[in-house]
């Protein structure tokens, strides 16, 4: 398939100012082919920022101005901050803000991102309740006093991170998770026990298995416990959800764009109209959607390619997880659950907070769970996505890329 190349005058419009959309304006902005007239909104007042770092910076280990992404000073190229789009009219190729302003786009993408899921339980409403995705809710979660008491509802990656950064500001925190470990999707029983026991060493309670049923607030609205389904009330000055995330498709939808969950998009990431694009958390892919920023620069090169009239087509592949809390090392990869066959290799020291399982199928690497020294994380995630035949050095697999990686020379 070949696509036209922008035609000299076309206006570029991207809905989202987020990781997504400031990646694909970077991108474009080092080719010669791109289009000259680009548009970028974003419904937030800021410049664009990096989102990942909110964790570090909620828990005091950077400053604001380290958020910062570069600003997209470049000629034709106009960004516009505080701009909430609220509809999309294919037919005339325009946007609606919502100060009633139009603007007119020969291509469009749509990058607006995701929003915290809030569970369907009486008094999520309530003020001191809300989700960790913007700079406005770090600023929020940092106003919570030091000694009040937080509850993070939702023991994944985002959980801990905000429960961390929380900690650090002397807040009692307590973080509710639903199945019976914390990060259940990417550690096994092992290493999610031995994070636990890590948090519970710095003060953070976590509550397995518990799920909420409600929340109260005082006269002015504000909450004030939180009751689970098994009867216990917990006191909450605060209440954080980090419980998963909605796409932001509400936009594509209503102009008419096709997807289920998401804005879904074909492997050069257009949409069910081949003048609007999507990219992010806000689209699926073959049934998928994304979380996290990995699959997200991979397919900001396939829509640079489209945009500038050049092939590329996108696929799904593999991430690997880490959680960026001070002092605790986890990386992990593939499944946790092993398939009739498969072998399990495992490493186990304790006293040092070591801990190292791989799951091998037909000698090929499909899973990994490290906790402790994570330094060869990256080179079993590299084998794994070369699925590479790791027979050679099956026996020394455990003790790391060094002495496997020789094996595997001396043995080509
Ligand atoms: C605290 C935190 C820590 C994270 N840590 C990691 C990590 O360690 N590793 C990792 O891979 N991922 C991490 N993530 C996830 C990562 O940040 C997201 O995957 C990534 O930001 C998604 O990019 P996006 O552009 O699709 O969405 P966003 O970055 O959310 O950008 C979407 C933008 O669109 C704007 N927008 C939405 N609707 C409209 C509209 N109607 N009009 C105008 N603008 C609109 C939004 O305001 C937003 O600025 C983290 C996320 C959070 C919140």
């Amino acid at each position: 398939m070949t696509f036209d190349t922008a035609p000299p005058n076309e206006h570029l419009v991207i809905i989202g100012n987020g990781m997504a959309g400031h990646r694909l304006v970077t991108a474009l902005l080092a080719r010669n082919d791109r289009p000259k007239h680009i548009t970028i909104l974003g419904e937030e007042n800021t410049g664009a920022y990096n989102r990942i770092l909110l964790s570090p910076w909620l828990a005091g280990e950077i400053d604001r101005d380290a958020l910062a992404l570069p600003a997209l000073d470049a000629e034709g190229v106009q960004h516009r901050p505080g701009e909430r789009v609220i509809r999309i009219d294919r037919a005339t190729r325009s946007l609606t803000f919502a100060t009633g302003e139009r603007l007119a786009y020969d291509r469009l993408v749509i990058a607006t991102g995701s929003t915290p899921l809030l569970p369907d339980v009486p008094g999520i409403t309530l003020d001191n309740v809300g989700g960790f995705r913007t700079q406005k809710d770090a600023q929020w979660l940092m106003q919570c006093p030091p000694d009040s008491s937080a509850v993070v509802i939702g023991g994944g990656l985002l959980g801990l991170e905000a429960a961390e950064g929380l900690r650090k500001r002397g807040v009692r925190v307590t973080v509710l998770q639903r199945s019976d470990r914390v990060m259940n999707r990417q550690l096994d029983t092992t290493a999610a026990g031995w994070l636990e026991q890590t948090l519970a060493r710095r003060g953070i309670t976590v509550e397995t298995g518990a799920q909420v049923a409600r929340l109260d607030g005082d006269h002015d609205g504000r909450v004030r416990s939180l009751t689970l389904t098994d009867g216990r009330t917990l006191a909450a000055d605060c209440v954080v959800v980090a419980a998963g995330i909605v796409p932001n498709a509400a936009l594509g939808f209503a102009a008419g764009l096709a997807g289920d969950h998401a804005i879904a998009v074909d492997d050069t990431l257009s949409t069910s109209d081949p003048a609007i694009m999507a990219l992010g958390e806000c689209c699926e892919f073959q049934g998928a959607t994304f979380g996290l920023v990995e699959p997200i620069r991979a397919q900001v090169e396939v829509l640079t390619h489209r945009l500038c009239g050049t092939q590329a087509h996108y696929h799904l592949s593999p991430t690997a997880t880490r959680l960026k809390v001070s002092n605790i090392d986890l990386y992990s990869f593939g499944p946790l659950d092993p398939e009739p066959g498969d072998e399990i290799l495992r490493y186990v020291d304790a006293e040092h907070g070591d801990y190292r399982r791989l799951i091998l199928r037909h000698n090929i690497l499909v899973g990994a769970v490290l906790y402790g020294d994570t330094r060869d994380g990256p080179w079993y995630f590299q084998q794994s996505l070369e699925q590479r035949d790791l027979t050679r050095c099956r026996d020394i697999l455990l003790f790391g890329a060094t002495d496997a990686t020789q094996q595997l020379e001396e043995a080509a």
